[in-house]
């Protein structure tokens, strides 16, 4: 299942691409570019305005709820999503799927305090940021348990 989204859905864009789903969000798109990305890449377009989805041969799903944890919600439910969530497994900046590195190679770009408490490093081969499960991720594991399990 892959998506495109509107302008307005950047927080929804980014939560879904930490729960591992191939999502394209471009802010300085124009309606008729998403709607290009949409059919050229077979991606289904979420929106919250009513007027990109009609008189189109797009696939399209109008988001109703206003935020982002219910969004989530809404779409994971629309979509049937829960059992093909990979979390922490796609760059939430730029949508690339990360990639392990050996820890050795991690060392000089992380703070010797992380080098010696994390064991698995990730990067992403696009932007080249570093992941590993430090304290955000905690925080971000619980918020969207928390949001997924309401
Ligand atoms: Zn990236």
């Amino acid at each position: 299942m892959r998506f495109v989204v509107d302008v307005m859905l950047g927080r929804l864009a980014r939560w879904l691409r930490l729960l591992g789903f191939d999502v394209i969000y471009r802010p300085d798109a124009h309606d008729d570019q998403l709607i290009a990305i949409a059919e050229a890449e077979e991606r289904t377009l979420l929106t919250k305005d009513a007027r990109l989805l009609r008189n189109r041969r797009v696939n399209g799903y109008l988001v109703r709820s206003a935020r982002w944890e219910e969004q989530l919600r809404e779409v994971i439910a629309e979509f049937h999503l829960r059992a093909f969530i990979r979390a922490f497994t796609r760059c939430p900046e730029c949508n690339t799927p990360l990639v392990e590195i050996d820890r050795e190679s991690a060392r000089p770009r992380v703070p010797p305090k992380v080098y010696e408490q994390q064991r698995e490093f990730y990067r992403c081969p696009d932007c080249a940021r570093l992941y590993w499960a430090g304290t955000h991720v905690e925080r971000m594991s619980r918020k969207l348990e928390e949001v997924l399990n309401r």
